[in-house]
């Protein structure tokens, strides 16, 4: 899959990730929303070749679940959060994060 943008730097502030993209972009976006936007199986469903979408269990939020316990870079291009719900699968695309700051 082409990438064109890709991750400079991130932080986060209190309740807000930065991002600073490689067109000097930079997007803030709520630790909630981000959550809430979690692009992994789980949380979005998985599709099958025939384009069903397959959901788990809609996902039970706490407290926790809004928290970080820090953040791994994935290449150039993505981000993984370590929620402190010990939830980890989600990896956000730059595109993605872009996408969720509008
Ligand atoms: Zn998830």
């Amino acid at each position: 899959m082409k990438q064109d943008l890709t991750i400079t730097n991130y932080e986060v502030i209190n309740d807000t990730l930065l991002v600073a993209f490689s067109e000097k972009d930079d997007v803030m976006i709520e630790l909630k929303k981000l959550r809430m936007n979690c692009p992994c199986a789980s949380c979005q469903g998985e599709t099958d070749a025939l384009g069903n979408i397959y959901r788990g269990p809609q996902p039970k939020y706490t407290d926790k679940s809004f928290e970080l316990n820090g953040i791994q870079p994935v290449g150039y291009y993505g981000l993984r959060p370590f929620w402190k719900d010990n939830h980890n699968t989600g990896i956000y695309t730059a595109t993605l994060l872009k996408q969720l700051s509008n």
